[in-house]
């Protein structure tokens, strides 16, 4: 075995508990490894091979979803990340599978690059990002998976392969079937993928009546860069989060007293003490001892926000901390259904008098041609439910999962769902294709656990 790999402690015995983050999943890996180069890697398959066992890798640990759970060998890919090649004429960064999303601009933009789009949070490793189908908001751009030109993957050959669309056979297919794969094919462990000009962001927040929203929102999306908005559920009014595309400005960091100061802790407030801290959490908080209250404190949490106009560097108005764990289940759906679907979702939560904390996010994306991904071959709204992570998510999401399901809804891969793997070949029309494949490059399942298993066998 490599000698670049950590082994927990005790791991034959009492291995170390793990859990993601937001305490959905947990598991004991039997041995983790931090290989720093594709040697490592191959070298951990090849002793999950030798001692049969299975082999997951590890992002940041945020999906919802035991996509990356283990009782045999983790891999983690911290200690591979970074640049190692920008190709301006291509317009396209090759990066190190292990690069968190929240380094990424530290590289590109001293060079004048950027990533297209970005989601809510950071996080997140690339490879992770990518083989979940995280995406943001906004109908010209794709989730990561969408970006992706080329890779390269150790497959349970213990084989690294350079998957492109010029290449042949086995790595051929891998490109085209598996860019988005839930580390289901191999350890990913570069990735060649779209930059543009770097750019700022002009964020415009403000409320708005939910009713009007709801039916504007695929029109709208279709005239901005960047919509998204935040509904309580009961409320009339939804919070919006409106993002401009705008050339990149020079800018001093913030001094004490400075305009750019007193925006900057506007905004703090918006994202990080409404909807990513403490004020949210003293909501759930009390929501969740007196639930009678909930509307009323939804009330209080919609009029709070201020309404609010300011411009940063893309990344940082992209993304923003989210302290206050949740649980979460999300749906692409096409994007013309979002308002029925929102419709429904409003009846049924009236009707069953259900209260819920926390917001309903919706954002959109534009199709992309990656067989697994949520927007594959159709434009995309997102809605995704959340519920604090001290109270049960299980009542409020059964309820809105068949309507999700009744208009061809996909469940984001690393968000809470209950389909199986029947239901997906229903939703993708590769899906079979896609499941052949994996059988051919890993037919002794080494990269599956049972929660894999059940979607892919
Ligand atoms: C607070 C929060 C906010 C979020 N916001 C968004 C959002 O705005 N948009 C969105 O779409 N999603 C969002 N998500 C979901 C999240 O982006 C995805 O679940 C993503 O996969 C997490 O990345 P990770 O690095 O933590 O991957 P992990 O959860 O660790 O792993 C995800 C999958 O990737 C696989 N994997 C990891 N590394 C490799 C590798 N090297 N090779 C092959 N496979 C690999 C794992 O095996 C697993 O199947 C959010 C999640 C949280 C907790």
């Amino acid at each position: 075995m490599s000698n670049k790999t950590v082994r927990t402690r005790s791991a034959d015995s009492h291995s170390q508990p793990w859990h993601n983050w937001s305490r959905t999943q947990a598991c004991t890996p039997a041995f983790v490894h931090q290989p720093a180069d594709a040697e490592g890697v191959s070298a951990v398959i090849a002793a999950a091979r030798a001692d049969g066992t299975t082999v997951r890798p590890l992002g940041a640990g945020h999906s919802f979803t035991p996509v990356a759970t283990t009782d045999g060998h983790r891999i983690q890919l911290d200690r591979y990340s970074g640049l190692v090649d920008l190709d301006t004429d291509a317009r396209t960064a090759t990066l190190r599978a292990g690069t968190r999303l929240c380094d990424i601009p530290g590289i590109l933009r001293p060079l004048g690059w950027a990533l297209p789009n970005q989601g809510d949070v950071d996080p997140q490793s690339l490879a992770g990002a990518i083989s979940t189908g995280t995406h943001g908001t906004g109908l010209g751009f794709t989730g990561f998976a969408g970006t992706v030109r080329a890779f390269k993957i150790v497959t349970a050959d213990g084989v690294e392969k350079h998957c492109h669309p010029g290449a042949e056979g086995e790595a051929a297919d891998l490109y085209r079937l598996a860019r988005l794969g839930l580390g289901v094919f191999g350890v990913m462990t570069e990735v060649t993928m779209d930059i543009v000009p770097a750019f700022d962001l002009r964020a415009d927040e403000h409320r708005e009546d939910f009713e009007e929203l709801r039916t504007s929102f695929v029109d709208r999306c279709r005239e901005v860069d960047h919509l998204e908005f935040f509904w309580f559920p009961g409320q009339s009014e939804a919070l919006v989060k409106h993002n401009t595309r705008t050339a990149p400005v020079q800018r001093r960091r913030a001094t004490p007293g400075s305009i750019r100061h007193r925006l900057g802790q506007a905004r703090t407030f918006v994202d990080e003490e409404l909807l990513g801290n403490m004020g949210l959490k003293a909501i759930c908080e009390v929501s969740a001892k007196f639930p009678a209250a909930t509307a009323a404190l939804n009330k209080f949490a919609t009029n709070a926000v201020p309404e609010r106009v300011y411009s940063d560097e893309a990344h940082r108005v992209f993304v923003s901390p989210r302290r206050v764990k949740f649980a979460e289940m999300e749906y692409s759906v096409p994007l013309e259904a979002a308002p029925e679907v929102l419709d429904e979702i409003r009846e049924v939560l009236q009707a069953r008098g259900i209260r819920v904390s926390f917001p309903i996010e919706v954002r959109a994306a534009g199709a992309d041609d990656v067989p697994l991904s949520t927007a594959y071959g159709r434009d995309s709204a997102y809605i995704a439910i959340h519920r604090y992570f001290k109270e049960p998510y299980r009542d409020y999401f059964d309820l809105i999962e068949p309507i999700f399901k009744g208009y061809e809804g996909r469940p984001h891969w690393g968000k809470l769902h209950t389909l199986g793997r029947a239901d997906l070949a229903q939703r993708y029309p590769l899906f079979d294709e896609v499941a052949a494949l994996r059988e051919k490059v890993d037919p002794k399942g080494l990269f599956l656990n049972e929660h894999l298993r059940s979607l892919f066998v």
